[in-house]
């Protein structure tokens, strides 16, 4: 849009720009082309918006044969945008974007975020729109200068910071140039900066705990001129003796300790339980004949390998607002690493019944026990890897703590949203679960029905029950 496009729109809206909503819209058309080629649109993509305005970077968008879904707070520029763009592939959402359910975009194949976004809340919308798991696939975002900087910072200089190790952790910025304040009406008082950001291969980092790692960090920054040997003694006692096996000088400040250092200062507090090979491979399964009667008892590798029959549970935990949890796998397993998968899952060994497992799987996965109910049960098939499943759910009122030797991480999602993610990307779940969740949904059928049986699972169930 050239500048006297945009004072004319303005006028026939009457339209003064707001500066707490951060109405500055750019007039530089070929760097609104520029900015959107940089996301390599393709007519797949599933593009999300925020802050269209008088639609500068939505003409390019939509020019790409991209869907576009546009967020944004103000009413009068988001009934400009329906006037003025009217298209089958525009929908218009007159929200704040800090309330948009970003987990609805794990029901499209690729989701990609794009936005010139209103300074006063740039921080609150990415870290919004970057938390984990995260169905998106790129973001292009202008920014303010300053935090553009931030984001893509480099350990030891000005703008490294807990921002910084708190994006870079899971993705990969880059900063893509600088855009003077002149491109914009009314002028912003600062420059601004395109940054472009990826998410991480998964397997690129060591595993950690994110939540502890995080909290050192923010103790870390907490006084940037201040030595780390201080700011985080309540974390690490014997600062002098880790510092020496990591290779840390003793008396570092948060800013020189790379993303890396960081992550291997947090394992050293709380290091992670390795995965337990041995114990997995030594392990026995009942092995059954096609009505689940035990014939024998083999060993994992024996079962796997020939593909032979045996038995398993597959559990799902509720919260209050009916949401289930799911996990990621492990990056460790043997099977299927790194996709998603029940709240908890795993093998019947010797000497179990179903419902010992489920008792046993739950406490050393999420480390809780509450009341089981008995759902339903999956034949054993390809899809199953010749496993006789017993899915069980329950409800939990409190939080759950995954063991990150099994769980790389987790989180609760309404079952509508599963549905169509599984429906979407079915490549990133293990396959087991895929059929235990259409066996459950065809039971449950809604999730009002899913959502009237909780309280069902709560009075009737004290332990493990079969189904009524
Ligand atoms: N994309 C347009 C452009 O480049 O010219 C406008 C960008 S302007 C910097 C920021 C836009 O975000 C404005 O249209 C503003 O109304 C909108 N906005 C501000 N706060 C918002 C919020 N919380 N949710 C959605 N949109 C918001």
């Amino acid at each position: 849009m050239k500048l006297s496009d945009i004072r004319i729109a303005l006028r026939e809206t009457r339209l003064s720009p707001v500066k707490t909503l951060g109405q500055n819209f750019l007039h530089d058309q070929n760097l609104a082309r520029w900015i959107v080629d940089q996301a390599q649109i393709t007519p797949d993509d599933y593009v999300v918006e925020i802050g269209p305005g008088l639609g500068a970077l939505t003409r390019f968008i939509l020019e790409k044969g991209a869907h576009v879904l546009a967020i944004e707070k103000d009413a009068r520029l988001a009934d400009f945008l329906r006037a003025h763009f009217g298209h089958e592939r525009l929908e218009i959402l007159k929200i704040d974007a800090l309330k948009f359910d970003s987990r609805s975009l794990f029901a499209r194949r690729t989701a990609k975020l794009l936005g010139n976004l209103p300074y006063n809340i740039s921080s609150a919308l990415l870290l919004k729109f970057l938390e984990q798991p995260n169905p998106i696939s790129l973001w292009l975002l202008m920014l303010q200068k300053e935090v553009a900087a931030r984001l893509s910072a480099s350990p030891s200089t000005r703008d490294y910071g807990a921002l910084t190790l708190r994006v870079q952790l899971h993705h990969r910025v880059k900063y893509l140039r600088t855009v003077p304040a002149t491109v914009f009406f009314p002028r912003p008082e600062v420059d601004s900066a395109v940054v472009q950001i990826l998410p991480r291969d998964p397997l690129e980092l060591p595993q950690r705990d994110d939540q502890s790692l995080l909290r050192l960090i923010r103790a870390g920054f907490s006084q940037r001129r201040k030595q780390l040997r201080k700011l985080v003694r309540e974390h690490i006692n014997d600062w002098d003796t880790v510092t020496r096996r990591l290779k840390i000088a003793a008396n570092a400040r948060a800013e020189e300790l790379s993303l890396l250092q960081w992550i291997a200062l947090a394992n050293s507090i709380a290091p992670l339980p390795p995965p337990d090979t041995y114990l997995t491979k030594n392990e026995r399964f009942p092995i059954v004949d096609k009505n689940d009667r035990i014939l024998r008892y083999a060993n994992r590798s024996d079962v796997h390998g020939n593909n032979l029959r045996h038995r398993a549970v597959h559990i799902l935990i509720f919260n209050q607002a009916g949401d289930v949890y799911l996990q990621q796998r492990s990056r460790w397993k043997d099977r299927h690493p790194l996709r998603w998968d029940s709240s908890a899952a795993g093998h019947v060994a010797d000497g179990e019944s179903y419902d010992d497992t489920a008792r046993r799987e739950l406490k050393e996965e999420l480390c809780v026990s509450v009341p089981l109910e008995k759902v339903l049960k999956v034949p054993a098939s390809q899809s199953t890897d010749q496993e006789f499943v017993w899915l069980y759910r329950g409800l939990t009122f409190g939080d759950l703590v995954p063991n990150k030797s099994e769980i790389e991480q987790g989180a609760f999602l309404p079952p509508t949203i599963i549905d169509r993610w599984t429906s979407a990307r079915p490549q990133d779940f293990a396959p087991g679960f895929l059929e235990c969740w259409k066996a459950y949904r065809r039971k449950t059928r809604s999730d009002r029905q899913a959502a009237l049986e909780l309280p069902h699972i709560l009075t009737k169930a004290s332990g493990a029950r079969s189904p009524g």
